[in-house]
């Protein structure tokens, strides 16, 4: 009988707790036994009360709950071995032998590096006699399988991550509250959006708002140009007849001498070149919350019974996957080949090698 833990880590995205409620419910289902486990990997370090043994009815409700349920944190002594090695003797302990994690690209990469090392941790628990060989009989091969939560769409190998619909349409929604003001007084906005390194909300925000520019990371404008690139496109849409202008501006835009973009630095060239009157909203956490849109409760539920479907299907010789969506379907994909990806993508944007970055995108699914 699988004993099947579930983490949510890393930031909060809407949609993780209906991943929860179907992994607890489809392990149920397949005679399984489902534990949360609370805080992130805080709840695997630390042990005891909380890791918690779920029924059927304790996840009843959560498909529209926001946020997740069973928390996150953000976990040093996971990226510690010292920290890891008392996951997973907490494990051992309470008899877990999977391990479903929802969370960004840095919670599976904590995710993969523990499955690579449960060998030798393992051997060091026998060694150091925290575990006799007898405890260990059985826990010999880790499963562990891949959820993605993250409201920014930054992992390679899925089209959309668990949470980032919910986080577009908020964003979407709260543009359209700033257009009806600007529109009235005339206004132009600059509206600042989620995503370190990655500009998928803002390039997705900018196209279903009709927003009159947008700053993102993969494409970092001319250092030198880009005032005049943008002051040039807005006075054009005014002289349309435009009352408003909204710009998104993506956390983590950059120009191409990779100095910060920020939002008050669009704000002073608009006002002073333009003299437009120009006001700044950070959109900030607001982004985050709320319950998920249709598609994350979906995506979430299907791929969090997949998920312990391929708990089930694992064997030592199978690498550990993640769930994916690609093209409408769910796929699995190595854990490994999916953080190696998501980095080297990471890399040549950091590197300015935006062809590479591309070509490693569309490569991410080729056969
Ligand atoms: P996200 O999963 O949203 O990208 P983080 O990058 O903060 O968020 O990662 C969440 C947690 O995952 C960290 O607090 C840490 O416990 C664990 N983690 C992240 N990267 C690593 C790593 N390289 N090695 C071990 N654990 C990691």
């Amino acid at each position: 009988r699988k004993k099947i833990g579930i983490i949510t880590s890393g930031g909060d995205a809407p949609g993780m707790n209906s991943a929860v409620r179907a992994v607890v419910r489809a392990a149920i289902h397949k005679g399984c036994d489902a534990f949360a486990i609370y805080e992130g990997y805080e709840g695997l370090v630390q042990g005891g009360h909380m890791m918690k043994q779920m029924k059927w009815e304790d996840v009843r409700g959560w498909l529209s709950e926001g946020g997740t349920l069973i928390g996150t944190a953000r976990c040093a002594a996971f990226r510690e071995r010292w920290g890891r090695l008392k996951a997973a003797k907490n494990m051992i302990v309470n008899g877990i032998d999977a391990l479903i994690v929802c969370g960004g690209d840095g919670s599976l990469t904590g995710a993969d590096l523990f499955r690579a090392e449960w060998p030798d941790l393992l051997k060091e628990l026998v060694d150091t006699n925290e575990l006799t060989p007898s405890q260990i009989e059985g826990y010999e091969h880790l499963t562990i399988v891949g959820l993605v939560g993250s409201i920014d769409n930054d992992m390679s190998s899925t089209d959309a991550t668990i949470g980032a619909y919910s986080s577009l349409s908020r964003i979407c929604q709260s543009v359209d509250f700033i257009d009806a003001t600007a529109y009235s007084h005339s206004r132009a906005f600059v509206v600042e959006v989620m995503g370190r390194h990655c500009g998928w909300l803002a390039l997705m925000a900018g196209i279903a708002t009709g927003a009159d520019y947008v700053f993102i990371p993969e494409q970092p404008p001319s250092a030198t140009g880009w005032g005049d690139e943008i002051c040039s496109v807005v006075s054009a849409h005014r002289k349309k007849g435009k009352r408003k202008t909204v710009v998104i501006v993506c956390e983590g835009a950059i120009d191409s001498d990779l100095n910060p973009i920020s939002a008050v630095d669009v704000k002073d060239l608009l006002v002073d070149r333009l003299g437009l009157d120009t006001r700044i909203t950070t959109l900030g956490h607001v982004q985050r919350g709320g319950s998920a849109v249709a598609f994350d409760r979906l995506i979430s539920t299907l791929q969090g019974y997949e998920a312990v479907e391929a708990v089930l299907d694992s064997t030592p010789e199978t690498p550990s996957p993640m769930i994916g969506i690609h093209e409408n379907k769910l796929v699995r994909t190595p854990l490994v080949d999916a953080v190696a990806l998501t980095k080297q993508v990471a890399t040549a944007i950091k590197a300015r090698d935006f062809n590479r970055a591309m070509s490693l995108r569309d490569a991410e699914f080729a056969e």
